[in-house]
């Protein structure tokens, strides 16, 4: 008898956890629908590169699409759409239900930071007539990686008289770059026999800006001299002025098609803007839900979301009270009756790295958006880990309007570990549990996901927010 009749083959088929390629699974329709996602996305990921950017971009997106600012005290009725701005780092936005406000909102929480290099408070000097910036890594990150690769300049300065300019330098194709130099392999010899994190140290990230003297014999430091009377003329600073300053050194790449059959993309800052467009998108989407639709894009989660732009930070309880006020109801209340997706990204096998995943446990690129119940490190240290009811709720409605998905953890156990901002929400007494995108080389310059896991993000966060 063949397999393909066989009682056993029948029965594997009832029994067993499919796991399938998307390919094989999304019919042409949805797969022109995820090439388009990804297009805009791209668009996305290139013109917000920083969480202030990420702001900007999303602000206007939803001022496009009928999201008006909320003021405490502004009257909410259902389909009402209407977004907040926490101080240009972080945003709410809420799509109002036609169920009382008392059964729970659908809370879908991503974040809108990502691994660089931050400058320095007192940033530049010059050493040996090379004008330089200290930098201080901001997130987890393999420092080597940061090394000989064009990098931008973007971020904010406030003067001396209070008036705050905005910087980007490096992403246009004609704007000069930046970049942190490495050692020539022929004089290594001692750098290379350091283990990989001492590789390159925290002080060794240093960026190269320039090289020119001021042109006057008579002066010390020229070269920085001249640099300062750079940014004199283009921005009116003083040197004292990157004190009040957040300047943030990204990688100067765009994001790209990668592959010979484009399925994949590249970009810098997948993590988390592969989760925050998608719920961003999903947002802007959701028409008259039934339940209120609460969507936050936060800064910090990757310094461990303290600070009030992180979700450590009482922001988005203060905006569900708020609109549990507006709408009659007690905010505790609320919040304990509501669920949500804290959307984040896992780690993708790597098949040149097998051995920190174990392979029931962990997730394939186009095998879908990633449903993690428990993050953490050692025996789940940090983790709020979803209860077996909740994950069988998300489960089901998946399934029900046929979003792909699958289930990884990050790594083997005591291979390392991570947390998202899950537990942050789920100590508000909040039903929570983690999906996202599975990225491959996550928190490096350049990190990879695939196209048909950016749109089943977007699909299961529409789904959920709407139910
Ligand atoms: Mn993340
Ligand atoms: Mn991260």
């Amino acid at each position: 008898m063949s397999e393909k009749n066989s009682a056993s083959k029948q029965l594997k088929e009832k029994l067993f956890l499919k796991r399938k390629n998307s390919y094989f699974r999304m019919n042409d329709k949805e797969l022109n629908a995820s090439t388009k996602f990804a297009e805009k996305y791209k668009k996305f990921l290139d013109s917000a590169k920083t969480e202030r950017e990420a702001v900007i971009q999303a602000v206007s997106l939803l001022e496009e699409n009928g999201f008006v600012e909320y003021r405490k005290g502004m009257q909410l009725r259902a389909g009402d759409r209407i977004y907040r701005n926490n101080r240009g780092k972080a945003v709410l936005m809420a799509v109002i239900g036609s169920a009382p406000i008392n059964e729970g909102v659908r809370l879908c929480a991503a974040h809108i930071d990502s691994p660089r290099l931050d400058l320095k408070q007192n940033p530049l000097y010059e050493d040996n007539e090379l004008a330089l910036f200290k930098t201080h890594y901001y997130g987890g990150i393999k420092k080597y990686q940061w090394t000989t690769i064009p990098l931008a300049l973007h971020g904010v300065i406030v003067r001396a008289d209070g008036s705050k300019i905005a910087v980007s330098i490096g992403e246009d194709e004609n704007d000069p770059v930046f970049c942190v130099t490495d050692l020539l392999p022929h004089l290594a010899t001692e750098q290379m026999s350091r283990t990989a994190g001492k590789l390159i140290r925290g002080e060794d990230l240093n960026l190269l800006i320039g090289s020119v003297p001021f042109r006057d014999d008579e002066t010390s430091e020229a070269v920085k001299l001249n640099i300062l009377s750079i940014l004199f003329e283009k921005y009116g600073i003083t040197e004292a002025d990157f004190i009040s300053s957040e300047l943030e050194a990204v990688p100067a790449f765009k994001a790209r098609d990668v592959g010979f059959d484009r399925s994949l993309i590249g970009g810098y800052g997948h993590d988390d803007r592969c989760c925050s467009f998608p719920a961003l998108m999903a947002a802007i989407d959701c028409k008259n839900p039934v339940h209120t639709a609460v969507t936050v894009l936060t800064d910090k989660e990757e310094t461990g979301s303290d600070g009030n732009t992180g979700l450590c930070s009482s922001y988005l309880k203060y905006f569900i009270y708020d609109i549990s006020e507006e709408l009659g109801s007690d905010g505790r209340d609320v919040l304990s009756a509501s669920e949500c997706l804290s959307a984040d990204v896992n780690a993708a096998f790597d098949p040149t790295f097998p051995e920190v995943n174990e392979k029931n446990n962990c997730a394939y690129i186009n095998r879908g958006v990633c449903i993690t119940k428990y993050t953490g490190a050692r025996g789940k240290s940090g983790t709020s880990d979803a209860s077996a009811e909740f994950a069988g709720r998300i489960r089901i409605l998946m399934d029900s309007k046929d979003v792909i998905w699958q289930t990884g953890e990050l790594g083997k156990v005591d291979a390392g570990g991570g947390g998202t901002v899950a537990a942050y929400i789920a100590n508000l007494n909040v039903d929570t549990i983690d999906m996202g995108v599975p990225v491959l080389s996550m928190h490096a310059p350049y990190e990879i996901i695939s196209k048909t896991d950016l749109y089943m993000a977007y699909k299961a966060f529409s789904v959920f927010i709407a139910d």
